[in-house]
């Protein structure tokens, strides 16, 4: 079933194609690599590459990296992983620094259009006259430099003459445009910072509405999808777009073409979509580096995390994720999503798609005492109630067993339907039992159930029929494998935990029992998971083998979801 995705981007790109106006579509994905990639991530790439996609286009990941301090080879290789786990791939892997030289020649080129000029304005004076919201700002005094001298001084900006801050390069637009993003913006300033990938090459850096805009144009790109903080952005987007002109300029791109990319530079235009945002989340890569750092959290991989990589660890799958973006959509109104939409999705997707297993996370050994010691027998379950591709197990079934502890109570509440001392429980695919004694040690506690199976009631016989009020879940004793099973749960108590208010910080709101590990006991056929393979465990939710802990003589269990929204947050 493909899904009919038609919101205001696909009806532009539908229209663009209709009316030919490109040869092809080509998008991008434009990730800062200063973090690791989150669930809002997945909404733009979902949305990027699935454009190009449907609309046989393509689609490059680029890496922003105009900021050299800030980045870090581990995020560039995480935020890859990410990509490709979601399901896509791109056409290209390029990076903002592939473009250093053309952006350094397009400046030159406006500089010789009286369109940029150097200016020896300190940080704190370029504030000064920019004036505020209501107020138009005032010109620089080197606004008016001659294009000999602008050309001269941004040469040995570049030649690394200056120190830093001392100059920057500006946009001679208007100091009195309603929009402050017009009024003369940097396009670059001194940074004497060692790259990445271009070393020390470069004592300048390019900001990033230029070197955005034009990373857009030399690639090609026909549809430059963002979040919508830039819109106030995009008249400056085009503005350099315009001035510079890549598409008709062939030799600013020289740089390109002589390390044998092809000319394909268009002039881009920029949409602008709904940041992904859910309550009880918090996703800004600056606070999820701080609980990293403050040691909140295991790591950025926590199944906790909002991190590509945490909840993958936590048991998302891709499909989830998409199947959530697609139930999102994809609008200019901002808000903040209910988290039950996200969870909804995992549920909805491991429903269809996850093996059923028995598992018990809070054991209580029972006795069938009439089953003969020694005992050993195969039950054959199916593996989907609903989809019988998914085959079936054996399921091993003894004289000794562990059931959850909750499933028996000495003096039943009310309403009570399980298992009671003189009362009837099914064994889910077993037959029907009756406790007939609780066995304790000399504290009270109930070490053991002593309980009879009724022969009549085995899977197929008539007495199988009969009507008992409850079926609990179980597994083997001498079979089962003992595992680790850690219980997550919403990292923080209240739904806006990002919001600062009173003094008070993320930090302040940490639910306690986000995470709890416990031992309980798997049935073979779950101990022998792959990594990262989802089973719903029956009654109990939908668990994940961890990606990294689990082995099968050791399994490790990560809770991804319980099988209803019981939060009572
Ligand atoms: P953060 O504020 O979390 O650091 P960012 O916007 O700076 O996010 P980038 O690495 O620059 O992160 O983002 C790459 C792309 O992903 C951009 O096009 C950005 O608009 C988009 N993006 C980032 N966060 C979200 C989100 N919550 N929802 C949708 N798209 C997002
Ligand atoms: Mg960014
Ligand atoms: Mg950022």
């Amino acid at each position: 079933t493909e899904t009919v995705r038609n919101d205001f981007i696909r009806q532009i790109v539908r229209e663009d194609v209709a009316n030919g106006k490109h040869a092809a579509i080509k998008t991008r994905f434009p990730p800062e690599p200063n973090g690791y990639l989150h669930i809002g991530h997945a909404k733009a790439i979902c949305l990027d590459f699935g454009i190009a996609r449907e609309f046989a286009g393509r689609c490059n990941l680029r890496l922003d990296d105009t900021n050299p301090a800030k980045e870090d080879p581990e995020y560039v290789v995480a935020i890859q992983d990410d990509v490709r786990w979601l399901g896509f791939e791109w056409n290209e892997l390029r990076h903002a620094s592939d473009y250093f030289e053309v952006f350094y020649l397009a400046a030159e080129k406006l500089i010789r259009q009286g369109d940029a000029f150097v200016c020896d304005l300190s940080a704190e004076d370029v504030r000064a006259y920019r004036g505020t919201l209501t107020e138009p700002g005032r010109n620089s005094p080197f606004r008016d430099r001659t294009v000999d001298e602008n050309l001269d001084l941004f040469r040995r900006m570049r030649a690394g003459e200056f120190d830093d801050g001392a100059r920057t390069l500006r946009a001679r637009i208007d100091m009195a445009s309603g929009n402050i993003n017009l009024r003369d913006p940097a396009l670059y300033r001194i940074k004497k910072v060692e790259h990445q990938n271009t070393g020390n090459a470069w004592p300048i850096y390019p900001m990033y509405d230029y070197a955005h805009s034009l990373s857009d144009a030399c690639e090609g790109i026909t549809h430059s999808l963002c979040t919508l903080e830039f819109e106030d952005h995009r008249p400056l987007y085009d503005w350099c777009v315009d001035r510079v002109d890549l598409a008709h300029s062939p030799e600013l791109l020289k740089p390109l073409t002589d390390k044998g990319l092809p000319l394909e530079a268009s002039k881009p235009r920029q949409i602008e979509f709904s940041r992904l945002n859910f309550n009880y989340l918090v996703m800004s890569k600056r606070k999820l580096l701080a609980m990293v750092n403050d040691g909140l959290v295991s790591g950025w991989d926590d199944p906790r995390m909002p991190t590509l990589q945490g909840i993958r660890r936590r048991g998302y799958t891709p499909s989830a994720l998409r199947l959530m973006v697609d139930r999102v959509g994809i609008s200019k109104q901002n808000s903040l999503l209910d988290i039950s939409i996200l969870e909804g999705a995992l549920r909805d997707d491991l429903d269809a798609a996850a093996p059923r297993r028995m598992a018990v996370i809070d054991p209580l050994k029972l006795v069938l005492t009439n089953v003969p010691e020694g005992t050993e027998e195969t039950l054959t379950f199916s593996n989907h109630p609903k989809d019988d591709a998914f085959g079936e197990r054996s399921v091993p079934f003894s004289r000794e067993l562990w059931i959850e502890r909750e499933d028996f109570e000495e003096v039943p509440p009310k309403g009570f339907k399980r298992l009671t001392v003189g009362g009837d429980v099914r064994l889910r695919g077993a037959g029907i039992i009756r406790c007939d004694e609780v066995v304790k040690d000399a504290d009270g506690a109930i070490l053991e159930l002593r309980c009879t199976l009724d022969p009549e009631s085995r899977p197929g016989m008539e007495g199988a029929n009969r009507k008992v009020k409850g079926t609990i879940h179980w597994v083997s004793a001498p079979h089962a494998v003992a595992a680790e099973i850690r219980l997550y749960d919403r990292l923080f108590v209240v739904a806006d935990p990002d919001n600062d208010e009173g003094g008070k910080t993320y930090q302040d709101y940490l639910n306690p029992d986000s995470r709890r590990t416990v031992t309980g006991y798997v049935e073979p056929a779950a101990a022998s998971a792959n990594a990262e393979q989802s089973f719903q465990f029956e009654r109990l939710g939908y668990f994940v083998a961890d990606r990294k802990d689990h082995r099968s003589d050791a399994p490790v269990f990560n809770r991804s979801v319980t099988l209803r929204d019981t939060w009572a947050g």
